[in-house]
């Protein structure tokens, strides 16, 4: 079977488990590999913070609902969220970084979670 180099697509000879015909291949196939990654990493990372900034702008101290509508006419973006959370009761909510979301039929209930990380730090045990 001929192998072909997943750079260039040359043909690879050699060792059977080789990938690349030379080295300059392997890391311009590595250095792509990240590329792509980091641009991936920047959109969410964007995204998040982004609709971080927004959810700071309700100033939101007691849970409030908004429609989803509204998020979204101030730049909210649904994909710019950080976790899932699975309740008790099976429901989910989303996060993004410290503020938790219930999206139901249009509408999401917002809240600030308690900020964990700060809490858990400097113990020093
Ligand atoms: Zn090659």
């Amino acid at each position: 079977m001929i192998k072909t180099c997943f750079a260039c697509n040359r043909k690879v000879t050699g060792r059977t488990d080789k990938k690349f015909c030379s080295i300059p291949c392997k890391n311009d196939y590595h250095n792509s590999q990240k590329v792509k990654l980091g641009q991936a990493e920047r959109y969410m990372l964007s995204a998040m913070r982004k609709n971080r900034m927004i959810l700071e702008k309700l100033k939101i101290n007691e849970p409030v609902e908004k429609p989803v509508s509204y998020l979204e006419n101030m730049g909210f973006d649904r994909s710019g969220l950080s976790g899932l959370i699975l309740n008790d009761d099976k429901s989910v909510q989303t996060t993004c970084y410290d503020y938790a979301l219930v999206l139901r039929d249009n509408m999401a209930l917002i809240y600030k979670m308690k900020q964990v990380h700060s809490e858990q730090t400097g113990s020093g045990k």
